[in-house]
């Protein structure tokens, strides 16, 4: 297992973690099984509340409270690595263009 995977945490007091009401209609984490309700769940974006699950956007998102969307970090990710791609493909073809 992952050492570092959040683990199930059942809780007596069944409660919402996002808003603190009791846990009615609320639905459990699939990966942490973090309580939630679903309307407080898209006010969140979409993110589990719980830190270190793999819901949830980043540290400093969760430290004040508001959730940033995952779409803009995966874009990011996938323009350094088109970035990465271009260079290696660059250097690659001057190397071949100096040995002719
Ligand atoms: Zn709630
Ligand atoms: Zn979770």
């Amino acid at each position: 297992m992952d050492p570092g995977a959040p683990e199930p945490r059942p809780s007596p007091a069944l409660r919402c973690a996002y808003c603190h009401d009791p846990a009615d209609g609320a639905t459990a984490c699939p990966t942490c099984g973090t309580l939630t309700h679903p309307a407080c769940r898209e006010e969140a974006g979409g993110a589990c509340p719980t830190l270190g699950c793999a819901h949830i956007a980043t540290p400093a998102a969760a430290v004040t409270g508001e959730y940033l969307p995952r779409d803009p970090a995966a874009v990011i990710n996938c323009l350094i690595a088109l970035f990465a791609a271009a260079m290696v493909l660059g250097a690659a073809l001057g190397y071949i263009a100096r040995r002719y």
